[in-house]
């Protein structure tokens, strides 16, 4: 039994000055591109024509290239540009389908990303560290490992000064069987009131997951020096930078600690439970600090549960979601419900019983048996039949977003 594995390598690009400065014009071509397409879009809405399909933009771009005012364009990839028409189109089509906002102009200082789609535009060379982008020729960049299968595509992003590859591949690999098929947990995350902690149904803490809280005064002290600054200022430019890389050491940190603890949980335990909680995207409307934490503690939890999902699965084990409905307030023991069980946000007390346990604890027991309970109804297959051929992707943007700043 095998499955087709997508899988991305990301790296720290080593380019030299005359690099950075072409890999800095290319990006430039891209938003170039994705304005000018926008600007056409509009303007042909206003007109009340109807608008462009790819085809028709990437006939456009052909003109673009050519034309002498915009013949710059024409020294960066094409297929790079390309893509930027199909973000535009994917924009679009999200704006439609109610998925997102309608397509805003990319301001200068967003990064764009260089996408290659196809393997033929570029070439890797393991052994020497470098790989082949169009019109760059060969880049070094910081091998920490070798990338298997066969390549896909690769992505080229800047992010804070700094550029990397993104080398996706996909590979055959056989299903694995868990080594600890019976060996389950429950976690529920206890949120306090400026830190939150895993627990499992044992009573072993995971850990705490606090990042942002550890780094908040800092963040708010550079939001404050960026504040001060006048607007278009060198200084502003750099009271900026400070505050992104700030933001950026927050979300690593936090990104690091998620991919231990999902790393530990899948290797330990076949089967992981958890609860299926619904995430609150945090907007600007919102900001009371407790929800605004709550957001934050949201966002972590969102992203442990996609880690801990492809870590499973890439284990051959198993993660449930379960309802987190009266999880908190029934008894473990006997199963009375009553909110009167929950005597203080760490003490679970039951009327009924008199079973007395940690809150948290009590909490992962439930989350445990609720998990264990789907298994018997036979709601999750442990042993996937083969040639099913599921592409789980690693979720790469997992590990770059953190909180909205
Ligand atoms: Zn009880």
């Amino acid at each position: 039994m095998s499955s087709e594995r997508l899988q991305a390598f990301k790296f720290e690009l080593m380019p030299d000055s005359a690099q950075t400065r072409l890999l800095g014009r290319f990006s430039g071509a891209c938003r170039f591109v994705y304005n000018r397409a926008l600007a056409l879009q509009k303007l042909r809405f206003e007109a009340g024509e109807k608008k462009l399909g790819y085809a028709a933009l990437c006939r456009a771009l052909t003109e673009w290239r050519h034309a002498p005012e915009t013949a710059w364009l024409a020294l960066a990839p094409v297929h790079a540009q390309q893509q930027a028409l199909k973000d535009l189109e994917r924009a679009y089509a999200n704006f439609f389908a109610g998925r997102g906002a309608f397509p805003k102009f990319k301001a200068r200082d967003r990064g764009q990303g260089l996408r290659f789609p196809d393997p033929k535009q570029f070439k890797l060379d393991q052994p020497n560290a470098r790989v082949f982008i169009p019109k760059l020729g060969w880049v070094r960049y910081r091998k920490s490992r070798n990338v298997l299968g066969d390549l896909r595509n690769i992505t080229v992003t800047e992010c804070l000064g700094r550029w990397y590859v993104s080398i996706q591949s996909v590979r055959e690999v056989a299903i694995p069987v868990h080594p600890e098929q019976q060996r389950e947990i429950g976690i529920d995350m206890g949120a306090r009131k400026d830190w939150a902690l895993l627990i499992g149904q044992d009573g072993a803490m995971v850990k705490t997951l606090n990042a942002y809280r550890a780094a908040e005064h800092r963040l708010k002290h550079y939001q404050r020096c960026l504040s001060r600054k006048k607007k278009g200022s060198k200084n502003r430019a750099k009271a900026r930078y400070r505050l992104a890389k700030c933001h950026q050491r927050v979300t690593n940190t936090r990104a690091d600690f998620l991919h231990k603890v999902s790393h530990h949980l899948t290797r330990d335990y076949g089967v992981v439970c958890i609860e299926d909680l619904k995430v609150q995207v945090m907007t600007a409307a919102k900001v009371n600090p407790r929800q605004r934490n709550k957001a934050i503690l949201d966002q972590g939890w969102f992203m442990l549960r996609t880690l801990l999902e492809y870590k499973a699965e890439w284990r051959g084990g198993l993660v449930i979601a379960v309802d987190p409905v009266h999880t908190s307030t029934t008894c473990s023991m006997c199963g009375h419900n009553d909110p009167g069980n929950r005597k203080s946000p760490d003490k679970f007390e039951c009327l009924r019983c008199g079973h007395a346990d940690q809150a948290d604890k009590n909490a992962a027991k439930n989350i445990r048996r609720a998990g264990q309970a789907r298994i018997a109804c036979g709601e999750h297959v442990r042993h996937r039949s083969g040639g099913a051929g599921s592409a789980k992707q690693e979720p790469i943007e997992a590990t770059r977003q953190g909180p909205a700043p």
